[in-house]
Parts: C-alpha cells; sequence; structure tokens
C-alpha cells in the first residue's frame, strides 16, 4: 500500500522517508489489506525491536543486579543503559540529579508516583489537581492516595482540572484563578488520548506557579513526538514503552527530585522485565534515528486530513479539536488522534463495519474519567506506517456509510 499522489504538501519531501519505515514494520507489510489504527492503545513493533529481543535472548538472558558471570553483567549493563537512553530521550538537562524507574506502562508509572512518593509530599489542608475528563489512569491513582491519607488523619482536597467545553482542552485561565499556595501537586496529559489535542502543559507551570509540582501523562506523546522535560518543566513523566514501539509491559516513569522528596520506588521490586527493557532501548533507538519531529509531522499531517474530511461529512461529528488547519487553531494542537460518531449509527456497530473494510479502529469509552464524553465514540490513532491511502480510503468507507 503507497501514499496517494495526495500527499498533503507540508509533507510530501517525506514520502520516501515513511515509505522506508513504513517497510520496517512486518505485521503491516504483511497484512496489505489491513489498516491498523489504534496505536493510541498499542503500537506495532518495528523489526529491529523484534530483532534485539531475538538477539539478547539468544545471546545474554541472565537476571540484571546478580550475578557476576558475563550474562549477568551485561544484562545488568544494558538496564541501566537504558535508564540512560531514557533520560536523553527526553531531554534531560540534569541527567544526574534524576531517577528512571521501570514499569509496565503509564498506569504502574502513574500509581508508583501516586502510592510511593505522593504520601510523602501531601500534608493535612493540601489541595491535589486532578484532570477528570483525562484517562482513568491519571485519576485514579490520585484518589486513591486521598482515601489512603484521609484513613492516616491527612486531608487533602481534590481539586477537578477546569476545562473549556468546546475542545477539551485545559481552561488554564481558570486554573490559575483555582490554584493557591496549598496547591501542591498537579496532574497532567500531555496528549488527550480522546480529544487528540497537545494540552498545552508548557502553559500549566505559569497557572499554577514555581512550587507545584506537576506530573505528566505521556502516555500519547512519547514515541509520537519529541517531548523535552527541559522544555515543559514538570517533576514526573509517566509513559507506555509498548506505545512507543516497545514490547508490551514496559514502561517507565522519569523523575525530576528536584521538588519535594526524593522518589525512590518502595520495596524489593524482583526481577526486572529485562527484555522488555532491551525492547524499548531498541524502540527508543529506532525512534531517535527516524526522528520523532517527523513522526508527529507525519502523524499531524494524516489526522488533519482526517478532521477536515470528516468535518465535510455531514452525518459525523468530531470529538475535541474540529476547525480545519487555519493558524493557531486547535487543529495544528491535534496530534495522530482523531475521535469521532455517527448521527445514526452507534460507534460499536462502526467498528464492525470499519473491520469489514480492513480498518482496525477503537469503539467504545476509551477508559475516560467521569468527565468526560457520555456516549461511546470511534477512535483513530496513527503511527508513522499510516499512509495517506489508508485514510483517504477510510474517508471514502466513512463517506459512503451516509
Ligand atoms: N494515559 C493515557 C493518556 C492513555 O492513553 C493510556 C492508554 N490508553 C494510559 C494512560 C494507560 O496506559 P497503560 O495501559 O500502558 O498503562
Amino acid at each position: 500500500m503507497t501514499n496517494s499522489p495526495e500527499l498533503p504538501s507540508d509533507v510530501k519531501e517525506l514520502d520516501e522517508w515513511q515509505r522506508a519505515l513504513r517497510a520496517q514494520f512486518p505485521i503491516v507489510t504483511a497484512h496489505p489489506d489491513l489498516a491498523y489504527l489504534d496505536s493510541a492503545a498499542t503500537a506495532q513493533k518495528p523489526r529491529p525491536v523484534l530483532d534485539a529481543v531475538q538477539t539478547y535472548l539468544t545471546t545474554s538472558n541472565a537476571n540484571a543486579g546478580r550475578g557476576t558471570y558475563p550474562w549477568a553483567n551485561r544484562t545488568t549493563a544494558l538496564v541501566e543503559q537504558t535508564r540512560d537512553l531514557v533520560r536523553e530521550f527526553l531531554d534531560d538537562p540534569a541527567p544526574e540529579r534524576s531517577a528512571v524507574h521501570f514499569t509496565s506502562g503509564t498506569t504502574e508509572g502513574l500509581r508508583t508516583v501516586a502510592r510511593d512518593w505522593l504520601p510523602n509530599f501531601l500534608a493535612d489542608g493540601d489541595e491535589i489537581v486532578v484532570p477528570v475528563a483525562d484517562h482513568r489512569a491519571n485519576i485514579d491513582p490520585w484518589t486513591e492516595t486521598q482515601r489512603l491519607l484521609a484513613r492516616q488523619g491527612v486531608h487533602v482536597r481534590v481539586v477537578a482540572m477546569p476545562y473549556q467545553q468546546a475542545s477539551g482542552d485545559y481552561d488554564h485561565t481558570a486554573l490559575a484563578r483555582l490554584a493557591g499556595p496549598r496547591t501542591r501537586f498537579v496532574a497532567v496529559t500531555h496528549v488527550h488520548h480522546v480529544y487528540g489535542g497537545d494540552m498545552n502543559v508548557h502553559r500549566i507551570r505559569g497557572a499554577v506557579g514555581p512550587d507545584a509540582v506537576i506530573c505528566l501523562d505521556a502516555a500519547q506523546s512519547v514515541g509520537h513526538l519529541p517531548v523535552s522535560v527541559a522544555g515543559l518543566d514538570v517533576d514526573f513523566v509517566a509513559f507506555s514503552g509498548h506505545k512507543a514501539l516497545a514490547l508490551p509491559g514496559t514502561g517507565a516513569v522519569w523523575a525530576r527530585q528536584a521538588r519535594g522528596p526524593a522518589f525512590v520506588p518502595g520495596g524489593w521490586s524482583g526481577t526486572p522485565n529485562t527484555v522488555g527493557i532491551v525492547s524499548l532501548a531498541a524502540a527508543l533507538d529506532w525512534l531517535r534515528a527516524a526522528g520523532t519531529d517527523r513522526i508527529e509531522r507525519w502523524t499531524v499531517a494524516l489526522a488533519a486530513r482526517l478532521t477536515d474530511g470528516l468535518r465535510d461529512l455531514d452525518a459525523y461529528e468530531v470529538v475535541g479539536c474540529r476547525t480545519s488547519l487555519a493558524a493557531d487553531s486547535p487543529v495544528q494542537r491535534r496530534r495522530g488522534i482523531v475521535t469521532f460518531r455517527h448521527r445514526d449509527i452507534r460507534s460499536g456497530d462502526l467498528g464492525f463495519i470499519l473491520f469489514s473494510h480492513g480498518f482496525m479502529v477503537r469503539c467504545d469509552h476509551h477508559c475516560q474519567g467521569s468527565a468526560g464524553e457520555r456516549s461511546e465514540s470511534v477512535r483513530v490513532s496513527l503511527h508513522v506506517h499510516n499512509t495517506v491511502e489508508e485514510i483517504e480510503r477510510l474517508l471514502s468507507v466513512l463517506g459512503a456509510l451516509g
């Protein structure tokens, strides 16, 4: 499957680059009749990631941090090198001070911060801001900590993050009004997994002041666009390795270690997911070589095409960012996720219809928090292997449904 001549002009020069990268995804090239449009749930893996896993398991598989023979030493070194790689990948300005803890994904990363760090940081009467229309992984851990502390007589107030109704963006002005000296912890999301927008988190620091700790859910940004902790001034970043082309059961949480007590995940954690960590290193290397800036440009261009195409079809409502590519419009902040509904066809049914045409999409509530969308929707989420041809074909199938 190739890109059509209608490649958006701003990404025309990426055509060859994209074809070469797409060719590296064995599951994609083995199924030219299918279009995988669910990378926000988990991403497909390029050949070098699969090869790195195979090589590791057939040359030096051992436990890490134990044993003194070469395979064990090599495994220990791979784990430590991957920690450094995560720091570099996130553009860490002070890698000697930060911590990187490996997890199974974003959920476990956020929950580790909530369980092992937050209770040591909060005092009676403090406030935490919780993004109640974001993914439940970025809501439940914080309210669980609130309940846990309450049982110990420490009462923390949960402040619901304010949103702009039409776009699903945070309302930074309202947040600045809500935030006071007791607002000590703010949980935010980099790219919204339903609304598809970059949530402008670089503006959060200005809204909440210099002392509040900001914890970033980067599940939909790491691996899809350049993420710079230097530029964002956040304290924690949790992400899913498996959404960034590494194996299932991988992820990490990065901690700046500048505000509040040190982040020291508690307890004996046992044998690490060495194979997963090897795959994460290979995935981050691959992404760096491919260029996350170009991956972002490519997926943003496809998502903009889909958004604009849907807007021309009366039967569909786009959820979140809606307008076209006018300067500074929300669509330009739309990353590679587009969510929509049909006026008459239930989203679940639409999912079945789309699969009968070879499209794999997500159709449900997308694990959104209680302040999120009331009804189900269809989500298309893109990665670098997706093509303009896939988007055009999807639009023509959607158009034919009236
Ligand atoms: N946060 C966001 C924004 C997500 O999109 C997801 C995955 N859909 C998660 C958290 C949870 O990630 P994981 O399943 O890897 O724990």
